[in-house]
């Protein structure tokens, strides 16, 4: 069983036509194909709402989660081991899911304001880490956690690097001197795997299949911190405020 995630080869569309293929009480509504970003890589999963006819009368439903369910290992020398060929599971109430059934034609629409949100905090975080990596190389492999929320986000390393002030104002001085070049941001395919992509920024490269603008300039202004979380766990958050919504979206 497997969603065709359109999210990847359609970043900015936000609804698309789909036929429920699986139903499970727990984890949710399966379609055969959707815009909605099942949670992976730190970036929350998408909200959103799901319509269908219900005689002469259009019915929509809420979705308050999207979550990836078993699919292959992906096993590349070159690339992590993400899970591929995944169902997406739409989360709804046992209500609401009550109302679907298996064949059903559908319509699923993410919540464009926290989609926009969530692309905007997961690009700004991609600079936060090229500031910062151009102080301390190599610091992508240290790290442990990611975490990308529509106010903000944040990186945990696993270093004895205890970040300073300076270098907060650094990576700070990096991500805004970006946003104002507004630079173009790239993704392309794994030649061997359809899912597996790459971002790119100028000759930066590294695996990640989120949800990304094309240019810098949309993020607005930034504010990074760092926090301490014990003696080898440091962690690098930031904000953003002003930003400009892409006029590319198509709903
Ligand atoms: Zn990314």
């Amino acid at each position: 069983m497997e969603t065709i995630k359109l999210h990847h080869l359609h970043p900015f569309l936000l609804s698309n036509e789909a036929e429920v293929i699986h139903i499970d009480q727990i984890r949710g509504l399966v379609l055969d194909q959707s815009v909605a970003y099942a949670e992976s890589g730190g970036q929350l999963g998408d909200q959103g709402k799901i319509s269908f006819k219900n005689g002469n009368t259009n019915k929509e439903l809420p979705f308050h989660d999207t979550q990836k369910g078993e699919g292959r290992l992906l096993l590349l020398k070159d690339f992590p081991a993400i899970p591929v060929q995944t169902p997406t599971y739409h989360q709804l109430s046992p209500e609401h899911l009550s109302k679907f059934y298996v064949g059903q034609k559908v319509k699923v629409q993410v919540d464009f304001q926290r989609r926009l949100l969530l692309t905007i905090s997961h690009s700004g975080i991609h600079l936060v880490l090229m500031g910062l990596e151009a102080k301390y190389p190599g610091l992508y492999s240290a790290i442990r956690g990611c975490s990308i929320k529509p106010e903000g986000a944040r990186l945990d390393f696993s270093t004895d690097q205890k970040f300073t002030d300076e270098d907060v104002c650094f990576v700070q001085d990096f991500v805004q001197n970006q946003i104002l070049l507004n630079k173009q941001m790239f993704v392309y395919q794994h030649a061997a795997e359809p899912e597996a992509w790459f971002w790119q920024m100028d000759d930066y490269i590294i695996p990640c299949g989120g949800c990304h603008l094309t240019e810098t300039g949309y993020i607005g202004t930034v504010s990074v911190k760092k926090k301490s979380l014990g003696r080898s766990m440091q962690r690098i958050s930031f904000t953003f405020k002003d930003y400009q919504i892409p006029e590319f979206y198509e709903i």
